[in-house]
């Protein structure tokens, strides 16, 4: 039976190689290799272990003989996937790509293509659900602090059945993610908030959640999103890279229950991280507080997916005076006026922020409060928030021309338009 959108099933590989190193039976990587060797696509971009597991590194494959060093999960891999076709395959524009996502990198890519930034024609997105990932600071920490372990030692890392997991040389250990996280380890701050735990934008969305029976640990489970992806699934099997069957409807049901609970956990960070940012001049106190400590290194401009002005306005020395210690607050307003709306809390800006900002916090929260009023959700589709109906040159030109900021006019005054 030819398969299609809205199709649930387990799968897995055949292919020896995919299946050593493959995290659950390597469906992932053979779906990559088929897309590949048929020319679906004409590279994709994965992760794969550098030095060690804290080091997850993004590469560019071509070659499908060299796609089995790239299966597995990395827990510990921060990445953020769709600033990369953006920065560095130009979008996408070129050449078809294929990318294995987590939810943030799925939102990010559609907030990159509603701006036109990335062609999401060329882009085939294989989805894996996602309970979190760990800062590799963290991980090290943690792993020496609650393990007792030498995180050198470490060969293995997985999240099973809400454990986080290590394998070590001379033996395994396994804590609660609760417990963890109860200690201030585990998952990073954005990723306990995070409510895209299975990313239904992408293709396909594939998981352990829900794997059952004489199947589970040795397959994958694929909800199959979109007719990109059924097409994808239909010729793996046909050249024997992939097997399927379709899910035990009990696992559905597990994997449907995981997902809300999923949810709810999230929703329970969003309550304790946002109430102790306090409400109002409290709120506001707070940040200009955390953010009093940033040297305006741009890296949280240079990371984020919502961020794409050539000429960004926080480099404007009538907005924000250069050469100043602490910096302006202007700097942080701007991109909170400019982004806010379409934050998709990848985490990226706290992650590399050299004075431990907690940026993702602070964007996230405003995110929520701008969601609750605008209805806008970012991530989810090609829907653009009102920031986005800007085009930059346009406007920079309009404002050169006559001192006019009316950014807003093109959306309420459509007759102004052009
Ligand atoms: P494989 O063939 O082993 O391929 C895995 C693919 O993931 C490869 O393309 C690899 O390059 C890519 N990858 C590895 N690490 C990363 C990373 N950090 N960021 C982006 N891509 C990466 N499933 C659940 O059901 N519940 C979960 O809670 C859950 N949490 C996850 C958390 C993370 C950080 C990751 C990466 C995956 C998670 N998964 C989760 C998905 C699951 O671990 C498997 O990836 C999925 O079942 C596919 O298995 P496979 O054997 O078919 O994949
Ligand atoms: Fe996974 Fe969400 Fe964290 Fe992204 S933000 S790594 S999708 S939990
Ligand atoms: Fe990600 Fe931070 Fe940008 Fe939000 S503001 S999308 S968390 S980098
Ligand atoms: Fe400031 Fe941190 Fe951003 Fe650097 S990354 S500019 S220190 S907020």
């Amino acid at each position: 039976m030819a398969t299609k959108k809205g199709d649930m099933l387990y799968a897995w590989t055949n292919d020896a190689d995919i299946k050593k190193k493959a995290e659950l039976g390597g469906a992932v990587t053979a779906l990559w290799k088929y897309a590949l060797e048929a020319k679906v696509v004409d590279a994709v971009l994965v992760v794969t272990k550098g030095v060690d597991l804290y080091d997850a590194v993004p590469v560019v494959i071509s070659d499908p003989a060299e796609l089995a060093k790239t299966a597995g999960s990395l827990h510990c891999g921060t990445l953020l996937m769709a600033k990369l076709v953006k920065k560095f395959l130009n979008g996408a524009k070129d050449q078809k790509i294929g990318v294995t996502v987590k939810g943030c990198d799925a939102m990010a890519f559609y907030e990159l293509a509603k701006r036109k930034q990335i062609n999401l024609d060329n882009v085939i997105m294989i989805g894996v659900n996602c309970g979190g990932s760990v800062s590799p600071v963290t991980a090290r920490k943690m792993i020496r602090a609650k393990y007792d372990v030498d995180p050198e030692k470490v060969h293995k890392e997985e999240i099973d059945k809400g454990q986080f997991i290590i394998e070590y040389e001379g033996g395994h250990k396994g804590i609660s993610v609760d417990e963890l996280e109860e200690a201030g380890y585990g998952r990073r701050s954005n990723c306990r908030r995070c409510k895209m735990k299975i990313p239904r934008q992408a293709d396909l969305a594939c998981g352990n959640w829900g794997v059952i029976g004489e199947k589970a640990g040795k397959a994958t489970f694929v909800e199959v999103c979109s007719e990109k992806g059924a097409a994808l699934i239909e010729g793996a099997v046909k050249k024997g890279l992939l097997a399927t069957e379709p899910a035990n409807p009990k696992g559905l049901e597990i994997r449907g229950k995981v997902e809300g609970a999923m949810l709810k956990l999230g929703e329970k960070w969003r309550k304790k991280d946002f109430e102790a940012l306090g409400e109002g001049k409290d709120r506001l106190q707070k940040i200009m507080s955390e953010t009093a400590r940033c040297i305006k290194c741009y890296q949280c401009i240079d990371v984020c997916p919502i961020c794409y002005c050539v000429d960004c306005t926080t480099k404007n020395p009538a907005m924000v005076p250069p050469g100043e210690l602490p910096v302006n607050f202007m700097f942080h307003l701007i991109r909170y006026s400019h982004i806010a709306d379409s934050c998709v809390n990848c985490g990226q800006c706290e992650e590399v922020c050299a004075a431990e900002i907690p940026n993702a916090l602070i964007m996230h929260s405003q995110q929520v409060e701008l969601e609750k009023m605008f209805g806008h959700t970012p991530g989810i589709n090609m829907e653009l928030p009102l920031m986005a109906y800007v085009e930059e040159k346009e406007e920079r030109a309009r404002l050169n021309n006559t001192g006019s900021d009316m950014i807003y006019q093109n959306v309420f005054n459509p007759v102004a338009k052009k």
